[in-house]
C-alpha cells in the first residue's frame, strides 16, 4: 500500500467534504447544503437526488462500489448494512447509481438491535436518517453516511440523536445568554471535543493463546510480574519500531478519513499508549472517535498485534480511558470557556463557568451514569485515576477568583481591589501547566473542561449527552433569570456569587486517589460515591434528572426507561461472560495444567522415594502439598461461580440481575482468580498453559 507522503495530499482524501462538495455540486446545490447543514432544515429531494449522485460519482471514482447507512446503536459499537450502487440496465449491464431517497433515508432490519422494549420486535423495521453535519466517507470501498437511527414512532435508538438534540439544547440556551450580554453576531453555539484515546498493544501471536482476551477483552487471569509500571519508565518513553510503524500506518489511516490524528505517545503502563485528534465539533468528534477506535483494531492486525480498547485489561496495572476535552464555542469562533479581556467579557466567562459548576453539581450522577459499564468500573470505582466521585479541579488561580467573589473579599491579583463585575477586569488567567491536576475527574484546563471518567472502549457520545443537557438547563435557569432583571450587572454579580456558594461542594483541587476525599466528599460535602454500574443507573430514572432531560428535549421517558434497561442488561451480560470464561479456563486450561504439574513432581518424588525417602527433599513436599491444595481451592472457587451464574439465569428483571452480579458474581470471580494466580506463580514457567503477564506487557 503505497500512498503519497505529502501529508496535505491525501488529507481527506477518502471524505465528501466541503472541497469534494464544491468540486462536485452546482453553486446552488452546493448553496442549499450549507443552509441545510448549518440550519439543520430538513433537504428536499430534488436536492438530495443531485447530492446523492454526485456522492456516488466521487465514490466510484475512489473505488467505491457500496454504500451504507452509518450508524451507532446501543450496543456501544457502529452498525452497517451494505448495499451496491448496481442497478441493471439495459443488455444485461450494470450502472453505478444511488438516489436521494437512499441517502437521506434507510430501513435496516432492526430487530436485533437492542431498543429496551421500545421497539417490539413485531415491528421490526426502524430507520436511519442522513445527518449532513457528519461528512460522508469511504471505508473499505463503502461509502458510509452517517446517520440517526430511530424507531418509526420517533424514539431514538442510537447515540446520535440525543446527542445532536442535547447539542441543540445547549445552542438555544447559550445564545439567549450571549445575546443578553449583546453579542447579536453569533448565529449559533457549538460544543467541542478533543478525546484523549489510551489504548494498550499486545502481540497477536500471545493473544491468540488466551481465551480470556479473544472473549472479554481483558486479562481474567494473571499473576503480577516482578516489573510492572513502578518505574514509570515507559510515560513518555521512546516508542518502539514495531509501534512506531502502527502509529505511522495508523496516523495515515485516520488522515485520509479527515480525521485530525496530532498526538500520540506512551502511557504510563507498559504496553499502554495514546492517540489525541485536534478537537472538532461534539458531533464529528464522536463520529470521527468511533471511527478511530475501530481502526485503530484493523491496523493493528496488519502489524502482527492486538489493541486493546477494555478499560482495565491487566490487574495491577493502570487502565484506560479516553480525556473528553469539551468546551463551547460561537460560530463565529470565540470559545465561551476562554476568560476575555475585557470586564464585560470577564462576566461572560464566570457566568459559562459557574453554569457549568452548577451543571456537574447538580446532575452528577448522570455524569458518573454515562460512564458506567462493566469494563469502566475497574477504573472508577478502584484505587486509581479518577475517583467515582465526580468533582471539578479549578487549579488555584481561577479558585482564588471565585473565592473573591464569594467573599466580597479583595482579589490578591487585581491589586487589593474588590471586582465587581462587569465593571472590573479579570486578572489574566495564565493556564496552569505545572500543577496540572491529573487525579481530577472534572479539570478546568484553561479555556476547556477535561472529563476524564470516559472509558476508553466506550463511546463518548453519552458523556457528552449529560453534559450538554446538564449545562443547557444551567444556563436556562440563569436566561430566565437575567432576561427580566432591571439592573442587569447587579443582578449577575449576585447570580454568579449565589451560584458559587451553592455548588462550591463540587470543587476540589486536592488529590481525587486520596481515601480521605472521598470520606470529605461523601461525609462532609453530601457528594456521591457511586462505585459500581448498579449504584450509578439506579439514579438515571431519579425524578430531577428525568425532568431536566425531558424538559431540554434529549430524551423522552420511554427513551430514558430504555435506556436504563439496556444499560444494566449489557453489564450483567458482559459479567456473564467473563465468568463463563473463567469457569471454562479454569477447567480446561489451569486445572489439568496445575494437576499435571503436581503428577510430575508426585512422580518425581515416588521415584526417588523407591531408592530412599530421605532423598526426597523438603521443598518437593512442601510444593507437592501446596499445589494439591491449590488444585482444590481452584476446583471448589469454580463450582462456587458455576452455582452463582445458575442463581443469576433464575433473577426476575434487569435491576436484580445487576444487583446479583455485583453482589455475588464479580466476589465469586475474584476467589476464583486468587488461587489460579497462586498457582501460576509455583508452576514451571513451560508447563503454564498461556502467556503471562510479563510475556504480553513486554512482549511487542
Ligand atoms: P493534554 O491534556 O494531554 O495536555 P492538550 O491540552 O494539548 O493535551 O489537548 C488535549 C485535547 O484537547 C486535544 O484533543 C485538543 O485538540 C483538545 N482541545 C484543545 N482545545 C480545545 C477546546 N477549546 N475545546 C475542546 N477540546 C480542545
Ligand atoms: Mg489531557
Amino acid at each position: 500500500m503505497q500512498t503519497p507522503h505529502h501529508v496535505p495530499d491525501f488529507f481527506a482524501s477518502k471524505v465528501f467534504d466541503e472541497q469534494a462538495m464544491r468540486a462536485r455540486l452546482t453553486p446552488e446545490v452546493y448553496r442549499s447544503l450549507k443552509q441545510t447543514i448549518r440550519r439543520g432544515v430538513r433537504l428536499d429531494l430534488s436536492l438530495a437526488n443531485a447530492v446523492a449522485a454526485a456522492m456516488c460519482t466521487w465514490a466510484v471514482e475512489n473505488g467505491a462500489t457500496h454504500f451504507t447507512h452509518w450508524f451507532q446503536p446501543l450496543t456501544g459499537i457502529t452498525a452497517e448494512k451494505h448495499d451496491s450502487f448496481i442497478t441493471p440496465a439495459p443488455g444485461g449491464r450494470v450502472i453505478m447509481e444511488f438516489s436521494g431517497k437512499e441517502l437521506i433515508r434507510g430501513e435496516p432490519d432492526a430487530s436485533s438491535f437492542p431498543s429496551g422494549g421500545l421497539r417490539a420486535t413485531f415491528e421490526a423495521r426502524g430507520y436511519t436518517a442522513w445527518d449532513p453535519t457528519s461528512f460522508a466517507f469511504i471505508k473499505d470501498k463503502t461509502l458510509c453516511i452517517p446517520t440517526a437511527f430511530c424507531s418509526y414512532s420517533g424514539e431514538a435508538l442510537d447515540k446520535k440523536t440525543p446527542l445532536l438534540r442535547s447539542m441543540e439544547a445547549l445552542n438555544k440556551q447559550a445564545l439567549r445568554i450571549l445575546r443578553l450580554f449583546g453579542n447579536t453576531a453569533a448565529s449559533r453555539v457549538i460544543t467541542h471535543v478533543g478525546p484523549e484515546q489510551e489504548y494498550f498493544l499486545v502481540d497477536r501471536d500471545m493473544y491468540l493463546k488466551r481465551k480470556d482476551l479473544i472473549y472479554t477483552g481483558r486479562t481474567l487471569f494473571g499473576a503480577n510480574p516482578p516489573k510492572g509500571q513502578e518505574l514509570e519508565d515507559h510515560y513518555f518513553g521512546s516508542i518502539k519500531p514495531r509501534v512506531q510503524a502502527y502509529m505511522d500506518d495508523l496516523n495515515e489511516e485516520l488522515w485520509k478519513l479527515g480525521i485530525l490524528a496530532k498526538t500520540e505517545h506512551n502511557e504510563v503502563a507498559p504496553a499502554q499508549h495514546e492517540l489525541a485528534p485536534i478537537y472538532a465539533s461534539t458531533n464529528v468528534a464522536t463520529d470521527h472517535n468511533q471511527l478511530t477506535m475501530e481502526i485503530m483494531k484493523k491496523v493493528a492486525r496488519r502489524h502482527g498485534l492486538v489493541c486493546l480498547l477494555h478499560e482495565k485489561p491487566f490487574a495491577g496495572v493502570n487502565g484506560s480511558g479516553k480525556h473528553n476535552n469539551w468546551s463551547m464555542a460561537t460560530d463565529t469562533g470565540v470559545n465561551l470557556l476562554s476568560p476575555g479581556e475585557t470586564p464585560y467579557e470577564n462576566a461572560q466567562f464566570l457566568l459559562f463557568l459557574v453554569a457549568v459548576i452548577k451543571a456537574v453539581d447538580e446532575y452528577q450522577s448522570l455524569l458518573r451514569l454515562s460512564v458506567a459499564t462493566a469494563g469502566n468500573d475497574h477504573r472508577l470505582g478502584a484505587n486509581e485515576a479518577p475517583p467515582a466521585v465526580v468533582s471539578i479541579f479549578l487549579g488555584d488561580e481561577l479558585s482564588a477568583i471565585l473565592e473573591a467573589i464569594e467573599m466580597d473579599s479583595p482579589y490578591e491579583g487585581t491589586a487589593q481591589k474588590k471586582m465587581k463585575l462587569g465593571v472590573d477586569a479579570l486578572p489574566r488567567i495564565t493556564q496552569d501547566t505545572t500543577d496540572r491536576n491529573r487525579t481530577s475527574p472534572f479539570a478546568f484546563t484553561g479555556n476547556k473542561f477535561e472529563f476524564r471518567m470516559v472509558g476508553s472502549g466506550d463511546s463518548i457520545a453519552c458523556a457528552n449527552i449529560m453534559l450538554n443537557a446538564a449545562v443547557a438547563e444551567a444556563l436556562r435557569q440563569f436566561a430566565d433569570i437575567l432576561e427580566g432583571a432591571g439592573d442587569f450587572d447587579a443582578i449577575l454579580h449576585g447570580l454568579i456569587k449565589e451560584t458559587i456558594i451553592s455548588h462550591k461542594r463540587i470543587l476540589f483541587n486536592g488529590n481525587g486517589y486520596d481515601g480521605q476525599w472521598i470520606e470529605e466528599a461523601v461525609e462532609k460535602r453530601g457528594l456521591l460515591n457511586l462505585p459500581t454500574t448498579p449504584d450509578a443507573m439506579a439514579h438515571l430514572l431519579d425524578k430531577g434528572n428525568m425532568e431536566m432531560l425531558l424538559k431540554n428535549g434529549v430524551f423522552t421517558e420511554g427513551e430514558l426507561r430504555s435506556r436504563y434497561e439496556i444499560q444494566l442488561e449489557n453489564y450483567t451480560r458482559t459479567v456473564k461472560i467473563e465468568a463463563l470464561t473463567m469457569e471454562d479456563m479454569a477447567r480446561r486450561e489451569i486445572l489439568p495444567a496445575v494437576q499435571r504439574y503436581a503428577g510430575s513432581l508426585a512422580a518425581a518424588m515416588a521415584d526417588k522415594a523407591k531408592v530412599d525417602p530421605a532423598l526426597v527433599s523438603g521443598y518437593e513436599k512442601k510444593a507437592s502439598a501446596a499445589i494439591s491444595g491449590l488444585l482444590d481451592e481452584i476446583d471448589q472457587a469454580a463450582d462456587a461461580l458455576a452455582e452463582k451464574l445458575a442463581a443469576l439465569d433464575r433473577a426476575v428483571d434487569v435491576t436484580a440481575q445487576a444487583l446479583l452480579v455485583k453482589g455475588e458474581i464479580i466476589p465469586a470471580m475474584e476467589a476464583l482468580r486468587k488461587p489460579c494466580d497462586k498457582a501460576e506463580s509455583m508452576v514451571g514457567q513451560k508447563d503454564w498453559p498461556f502467556p503471562t503477564y510479563g510475556d504480553l506487557l513486554f512482549g511487542v
